[in-house]
């Protein structure tokens, strides 16, 4: 069934004689479950795409859909507590809190909105980061993991929440071929256990490969 659905979509930064129009009548729809990589040349409107499925951005036209509910007309409140429900992000430079520990990031930003740290939500954190295969960096702070594992940890928060779509962008542009394989492998295990959808912005035609969907964006739409 389908999770989410986008139709006609545009989106134009800016007005008059310097408006960029990136997306120009963009149609997709995810079905549950799918492992979907999203590939175009920089600049085609990848991140742009991304900003709006996540709900951080509105389009300039368009339809939105997710889990039966329409994005465009919900406000701003009922958008941050669908995001927060339902939508996990990941991106290039994992965003995270360097002096913090790979479980304080994790757990962060779920005990910022509830006020508070619940045993169970550690037991969570804990649970994804071994699952993620840092089981022996959990009290690590972050400045001292590779790459690879700062990743792995951005995964495990994004995965936090238990939602249904995580959006990744460009999640291993800066690792190298093995350390970016093996965020892969993990994202797709996930992928296939926990049926979580995941959308993945590249312009790495290895990584794009290696999920079971491709979806090409140019010209502002999908060209494939
Ligand atoms: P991609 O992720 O595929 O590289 P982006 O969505 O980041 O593409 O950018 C698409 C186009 O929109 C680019 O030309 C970029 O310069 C422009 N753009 C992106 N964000 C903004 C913004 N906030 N203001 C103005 N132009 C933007
Ligand atoms: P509020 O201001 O009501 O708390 P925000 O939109 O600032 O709502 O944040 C809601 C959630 O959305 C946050 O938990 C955060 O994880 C996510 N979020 C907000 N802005 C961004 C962003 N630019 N990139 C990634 N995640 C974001």
């Amino acid at each position: 069934s389908a999770l989410l659905e986008v139709r006609d979509l545009f989106k134009t930064y800016g007005s008059g004689e310097t408006a960029t129009r990136v997306l120009r009548g963009l149609s997709l729809r995810l079905e549950a479950g799918e492992m979907a990589a999203l590939l175009g040349p920089s600049g085609a409107g990848k991140s742009t795409l991304l900003t709006i499925l996540g709900t951080l951005m509105k389009p300039t036209s368009g339809s939105y859909e997710m889990l039966g509910v329409d994005m465009i007309s919900a406000d701003d409140r009922a958008l941050t507590d669908f995001r927060n429900a339902h939508i996990g992000f990941v991106f290039q430079f994992h965003n995270l809190l360097p002096d913090f520990t790979a479980l304080e990031n994790v757990i962060f930003p779920v005990a910022v909105r509830e006020g508070r740290e619940t045993p169970a939500a550690r037991a969570r954190s804990r649970d994804l980061l071994v699952r993620m295969g840092l089981a022996d960096r959990i009290d690590f702070p972050t400045a001292s993991l590779s790459g690879g594992q700062k990743q792995r940890v951005a995964v495990a928060r994004a995965l936090m929440n238990g939602p249904e779509l995580v959006l990744a962008d460009e999640p291993t542009g800066n690792l190298d071929r093995a350390s970016a394989m093996q965020v892969m492998d993990l994202i797709g295990e996930i992928n296939r256990k926990e049926g979580t959808t995941f959308l993945i912005s590249t312009h790495d035609e290895k990584i794009a490969a290696s999920c079971r969907r491709q979806i090409e964006v140019g010209d502002g739409m999908v060209t494939g």
